[in-house]
């Protein structure tokens, strides 16, 4: 059954993505990485369901989400940006394939970072962020998502790839099998979240590469 919680605050975090924090529905049990359904509960879109991953941990008492929003597709996203405090989200069924199960390469495209920042959030509550490994896909620096607390938290171990803009000190281009390679440093997992073509490259380089299915960890926005 889906429940309607209010809208405690709302905000621009880069030029496209919206911060969006929630009340909590009454008894939400969730993994960090797992997502839910997700609809505006308001007339004309409270059946039209979405995919949205919590970026909160799982024992805070509101619930979070980082969301990017595609303005020329006037579905969910779009209507996210007309909306404000106090307005409501209904909160449905919870589900998704990525789980932490020990450190290892995270590989995210864009919004694809969302299950990662919950993970990650969670590991740092219990000081066990290890020697895991982010590597961060995005356009352009102004579409990297939570840049100054992923390098914070990360340090060295935070490689932010740009395909549409060179800037010193980041990589340039796509993801590639000789980025991994460079960051494998005898890791055990690889967590892989992105839009379809770079989880299909992705996924590709990490078969060359010789890491078995077992080890990887994955989902497609
Ligand atoms: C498990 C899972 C978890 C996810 N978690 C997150 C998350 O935490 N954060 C996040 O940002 N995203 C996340 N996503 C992706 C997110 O669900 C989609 O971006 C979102 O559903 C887009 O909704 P929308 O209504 O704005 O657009 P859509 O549902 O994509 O499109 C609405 C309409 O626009 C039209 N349309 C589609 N594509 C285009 C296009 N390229 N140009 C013009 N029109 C188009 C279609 O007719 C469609 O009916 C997740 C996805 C999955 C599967």
């Amino acid at each position: 059954m889906a429940q309607s919680v209010k809208i405690k605050s709302i905000q621009h975090i880069t030029h496209d993505v919206l911060h969006i924090i929630l009340e909590k529905p009454t008894d939400l049990a969730y993994n960090p990485g797992q997502a839910v359904d997700f609809a505006i509960n308001k007339p004309g879109w409270e059946s039209e369901w979405r995919s949205f991953t919590f970026t909160s941990s799982p024992d805070d008492n509101q619930i979070e989400f980082v969301i990017k929003t595609y303005p020329d597709h006037k579905g969910v996203t779009n209507e996210l940006l007309s909306l404000s405090n106090n307005d409501e989200i209904l909160i449905g069924d919870v589900y998704g394939d990525i789980t932490y199960k020990g450190e290892g390469v995270f590989i995210a495209g864009g919004a694809g970072v969302t299950p990662f920042i919950a993970i990650l959030k969670q590991l740092q509550k219990e000081g066990k962020v290890g020697n895991s490994k982010l590597i961060f896909a995005n356009k352009t620096k102004s579409d990297i998502i939570d840049e100054a607390w992923f390098s914070n938290l990360l340090g060295k171990n935070f490689i932010n790839i740009l395909s549409n803009e060179q800037v010193d000190g980041y990589e340039h281009g796509y993801v590639n099998a000789e980025l991994i390679n460079s960051q494998m440093d005898g890791l055990k997992y690889y967590y892989l979240c992105a839009p379809p073509p770079m989880m299909k490259a992705v996924e590709s380089q990490l078969a060359g590469l010789g890491i078995k299915s077992d080890y990887i960890i994955k989902e497609g926005f």
